[in-house]
C-alpha cells in the first residue's frame, strides 16, 4: 500500500530542487555498474600517469576500436573515425556525424597533465657523500605534501644522437623508488613556525637518488659518478642528456579503493585524468553520431594552457578547420556552430573543510557530474560564464539521459579561484561550459573521487556527444 503524500510534499517535490547521495536514488545494479566501470579508470591510472603515457593509452584504444590517424587533405565520410597526437602529448579524435558539419561538433576538452615535480635541465648534483636530483615543481602543489612519500621518475630523455629513451622507473613492484626529504619533528622547531607556504620550499624539494660511491677494484669515485655509471649502463645517457629530458617525478602510489564500502578511487591525477578518461571511453565507443565529435585530451592546462600542447595554442582549432575543410565547410562555420563540454573537476566539499565553500553552491561526492557555469576568481575573473541558454540546454540533455548532476562552484565568493580550459575554447566561439567530477585533496599527491560520480561523468560525455 503506498503512503499518501502530504500537500507540502507535493508542492515541495514539485518546487524544490532535490539533491541526494546517489548511493541512496540509484538501485543496487546501477551502482554495481558504476563500480565494475571504475575497475578500468584504476587500471588507466595506474598506466597512464603522465601526459605522454595517457597519448599512448588513447591512441592503443583508439586504434583497437577503428580510429585512423588523420592527415589534412584525408576525405571524410559520415562514421569515419580518425585521431591525432599532437607532439606525444596531447590527443584529438573526431567521429564523423550524419548531419551536414556546419551544425557545428560535439567538443569534449579534457586534460591529461597533472601537478608533480619535474627535474630541471642539470638536475644530478651530489652533496655530502649523497646524490640527489634538483625538480622544479609543475603546477599549483602544496610543497609540505611532495615529501616523505615514494616517487616514480615517467618521461623521455632526448639523446646527443638524437635518439629517444623512455624512463618509467618506480612502478614495478621490484623497481627503487624517490624520495624528497623533510626534517624529523626533533629538529624542527624552527620549521614548526613557519606558515604551511614556507615550511618546505621549492628548492628544498630535492630527490633522493643514490648513496654509494663508484668502486672497482683499482679506485673509488664520487657517489654522483656512480648514479652517472648506473644510468649510463642502463639509459646510455651521460649527464649533458639530462638538457634534453623531460623526466616527471609523481607518486609511486597504485589506483585504489577508498573506504569500506569501496565507494571512492584514491589515485595520483584525478585531475584531470578522470575526466580525460570519462570522455575518452565515451567516445572510443561511439557509432555513428548525429553531429561530429571531436574530442581533445589536452597537456600544459596546469600551468595555464600555454605552449604548442595547450588549449591556448592553435592545435585545436587547425584540427578543426582541417576536418572542416575534409566535409566541404571552413573553421570559422564550423566553430561558430559548435559546443563544448570543457570536462575538468571541481572541489568536492570536505567536511573537514566546510569554511572555503558556501554550502548551497559547492559540489558534493555522489550527488553526480557538477555543471559548473563559471569558474575564475573574484569578480568572475579569467572565466568564460557559460550562457543560460546553453546551461538550460545541457540541463535539459542531462535530465532528459537519466545523468545525476549537481552544480557547485569552486569555493566562497573571494575565497580563491581556478580556471580550465573553458575560456580558451569560448574564445573560438564555441558555446563552451564546465562539467567534470567532484575531487577531494584536489592537486595532492594523492586525491579521491567518487565512483558513481566519475560513472556519471561518462555517461553524460555519452549523452553529449550522442545528441
Ligand atoms: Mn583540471
Ligand atoms: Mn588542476
Amino acid at each position: 500500500m503506498s503512503e499518501k503524500k502530504s500537500a507540502a510534499k507535493l508542492l515541495e517535490e514539485k518546487l524544490l530542487m532535490q539533491r541526494k547521495n546517489a548511493g541512496e536514488t540509484l538501485t543496487v545494479a546501477q551502482i554495481k555498474e558504476c563500480d565494475d566501470f571504475c575497475e578500468g579508470y584504476k587500471d588507466f591510472m595506474d598506466r597512464a600517469k603522465i601526459e605522454r603515457e595517457a597519448v599512448i593509452y588513447s591512441e592503443e584504444l583508439l586504434k583497437s576500436k577503428g580510429f585512423k590517424e588523420f592527415t589534412k587533405g584525408m576525405k571524410l565520410k559520415a562514421g569515419d573515425k580518425v585521431y591525432s597526437v599532437n607532439r606525444g602529448k596531447a590527443i584529438l579524435m573526431a567521429i564523423v556525424g550524419t548531419a551536414p558539419i556546419t551544425e557545428g561538433v560535439r567538443l569534449c576538452a579534457a586534460h591529461i597533465d597533472s601537478p608533480r615535480l619535474d627535474l630541471k635541465q642539470n638536475p644530478l648534483y651530489e652533496d655530502t657523500d649523497m646524490a640527489l636530483f634538483k625538480t622544479h615543481y609543475y603546477g599549483g602543489i602544496k610543497k609540505y605534501q611532495w615529501t616523505t612519500i615514494p616517487l616514480a621518475l615517467h618521461g623521455v630523455i632526448i639523446k646527443a644522437d638524437g635518439t629517444s629513451v623512455t624512463v618509467n622507473i618506480g612502478e614495478d613492484e621490484s623497481d627503487p623508488v624517490f624520495v624528497v626529504t623533510d626534517l624529523l619533528p626533533h629538529l624542527a622547531a624552527n620549521q614548526m613556525t613557519k606558515p604551511m607556504s614556507k615550511g618546505i620550499t621549492g628548492e628544498q624539494l630535492n630527490l633522493v637518488i643514490g648513496s654509494r660511491p663508484f668502486k672497482d677494484d683499482e679506485e673509488s669515485g664520487s657517489v654522483k659518478l656512480n648514479i652517472m655509471n648506473i644510468l649510463y649502463e642502463k639509459y646510455g645517457i651521460t649527464e649533458a642528456d639530462f638538457i634534453s629530458a623531460e623526466l616527471e617525478a609523481v607518486p609511486a602510489f597504485k589506483a585504489k579503493d577508498i573506504g569500506f564500502d569501496r565507494s571512492m578511487v584514491g589515485a595520483y591525477g584525478h585531475d584531470d585524468k578522470v575526466c580525460a578518461y570519462t570522455a575518452l571511453a565515451a567516445t572510443a565507443e561511439c557509432e555513428n553520431p548525429v553531429h561530429t565529435v571531436v574530442t581533445v585530451l589536452t597537456d600544459k592546462e596546469e600551468i595555464g594552457s600555454m605552449g604548442n600542447t595547450g588549449l591556448q595554442s592553435a592545435y585545436l582549432e587547425y584540427f578543426i578547420h582541417d576536418i572542416a575543410e575534409a566535409l566541404g565547410s571552413d573553421g570559422r562555420t564550423v566553430l561558430s556552430a559548435s559546443e563544448c563540454l570543457s570536462a575538468d573537476v571541481n572541489a568536492a566539499y570536505d567536511p573537514t573543510f566546510p569554511e572555503v565553500n558556501e554550502r548551497n553552491n559547492a559540489a558534493y561526492i555522489n550527488k553526480g557530474v557538477c555543471i559548473t557555469k563559471y569558474t575564475g576568481a573574484r569578480g568572475k575573473s579569467g572565466t568564460s560564464d557559460a550562457s543560460a541558454e546553453f546551461t538550460g540546454k545541457i540541463r535539459r540533455l542531462m535530465d532528459a539521459n537519466e545523468v545525476i548532476w549537481q552544480t557547485g562552484e569552486l569555493g566562497k565568493v573571494d575565497e580563491g579561484g581556478g580556471g580550465t580550459v573553458a575560456a580558451y575554447i569560448a574564445n573560438l566561439n564555441v558555446d563552451t561550459i564546465d562539467m567534470g567530477v567532484p575531487v577531494l585533496s584536489m592537486h595532492a599527491p594523492y586525491e579521491i573521487v567518487s565512483k558513481i560520480d566519475t560513472y556519471m561523468a561518462y555517461k553524460a560525455f555519452k549523452v553529449f556527444i550522442n545528441n
